[in-house]
């Protein structure tokens, strides 16, 4: 008997053929985030994972947060392992486990039983009924309720039983890697951060890009996008960002166009820096955190003259239908938005237009940028002098 972790994951049930090899992806991603710490193991058991630790007891403090946040993980459960199914020890089981996780005050259960064991001379609906029964007449402040209970306690019978009571809620999506690559714009706000964790929920390995506009910007707001992708880093397993220089392509783009179409031909500017790096680091998309109306450079329009920059790759928008509130739900709930809404002063703000045009022109926009000579000069150059960390 011994403590372990169950692991359930879901929808890769419907991925036929390819469902060992995301199974075995998530496999591995436990393992690595495991890694430092001495002797868990992972292993499968019928469409759940099982986190052992085969040298000494299961840290369940130190692992159900490390596992919790993983793509892919729907939720994880606590438990007890015997290989002895016999329902004398089962019955000992249940109630130590019982005894343990319910608490003082009044209680009322459940017992459920799965049993994938075929040769188990109980039924499960027996093996509820028995193990229920004795969990109440040893319990004291208990009652059963199998409608709406406070626990259910869970039996599952297969090659060893499982008994739990607890089910913690994981990230749930896919697992990291499964799904392809894209490069996320990401700057200090609110909404890029949860735009990223949002896509490497689906199993999309993210490469952040900053574009960073020193002394316009301060050394703070970069420090923000550090901290920012540091955190996505703990649902990702790790984050490269590009820090890319754009002072000379912004004062170029600020010398070249009227100032409240400044927004428009920036965002372009970036879209295309974005492309060149996702070529490079082999993205199938870009990812923004744009968001329907939010600002002039969001509405319908903006978006259909700024989305054409991008020549390689499509730009997905994973906030464009959510409200502002939802999106600061999210943000809460992944921890980035104490670190988004951090104060910090940019020395200038020059670059921002009084009244920003909110339904530019597609075809003239377009016209506009091809003559502006030495825009992909300086984009290239930029995207060249990019500084790259792994974190
Ligand atoms: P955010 O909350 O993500 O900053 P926002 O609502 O402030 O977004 P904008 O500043 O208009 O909106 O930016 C829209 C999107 O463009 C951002 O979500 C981000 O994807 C990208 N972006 C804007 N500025 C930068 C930057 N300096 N570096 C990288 N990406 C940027
Ligand atoms: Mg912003």
């Amino acid at each position: 008997m011994r403590n372990v972790l169950l692991v359930k994951y879901g929808e890769i049930a419907t991925r036929g053929k390819n469902r060992y090899l995301v199974e075995n992806r998530l496999i591995h991603t436990i393992i690595d985030r495991l890694e430092p710490y001495e002797g868990y193991r992972v292993y499968k058991e019928q469409g759940r994972l099982l986190v052992v630790n085969e040298l000494h007891e299961f840290d369940y403090e130190l692992v159900i947060p490390l596992v919790t946040v993983m793509p892919g993980v729907t939720a994880v459960c606590p438990c007890v392992e015997t290989e002895d199914q016999s329902i004398e020890n089962l019955r000992n089981i249940a109630l130590e486990h019982c005894k343990e996780h319910f608490g003082d005050g009044p209680v009322t259960y459940k017992c459920e039983t799965k049993r994938s064991n075929k040769k188990y001379p109980l039924t499960s609906r027996e093996v509820s009924a028995d193990i229920g029964g004795y969990i109440l007449h040893n319990m004291e402040n208990v009652s059963v309720d199998v409608h709406d209970p406070n626990f259910t306690v869970m039996i599952e019978l297969r090659n060893n039983a499982y008994i739990y009571t607890k089910l913690i809620e994981g990230c749930g999506g896919l697992p990291m890697g499964t799904s392809g690559k894209a490069t996320l714009l990401m700057s200090g706000g609110i909404d890029s951060p949860v735009a990223g964790y949002l896509t490497a929920r689906r199993g999309v390995e993210i490469e952040a890009v900053y574009f960073d506009s020193p002394p316009y910007t301060s050394e703070r707001a970069k420090q923000k996008v550090i901290d920012l992708a540091k955190r996505l880093a703990v649902y990702t397993g790790g984050i490269r960002l590009n820090i890319v220089p754009f002072t000379e392509t912004q004062l170029y783009i600020y010398e070249s166009v009227p100032p409240e179409k400044m927004t428009i031909f920036l965002k372009r500017a970036m879209l295309k820096a974005a492309d060149k790096i996702a070529g490079e680091n082999g993205s199938q998309a870009l990812v923004t955190g744009d968001s329907i109306g939010q600002v002039a450079s969001q509405t319908m329009h903006a978006i259909n003259a700024i989305d054409s920059a991008a020549e390689n790759f499509v730009v997905m928008r994973p906030l464009c239908a959510m409200d502002k509130q939802e999106i600061v739900d999210i943000a809460r709930k992944i921890d980035t938005f104490e670190i988004s809404t951090r104060p910090y002063e940019d020395c200038c703000t020059i670059f921002v237009a009084k009244h920003p045009e909110t339904k530019p022109k597609k075809s003239l926009i377009e016209k506009m940028e091809k003559k502006m000579e030495k825009l992909d000069e300086y984009i290239e150059t930029a995207v060249k002098n990019r500084q790259i960390t792994d974190l």
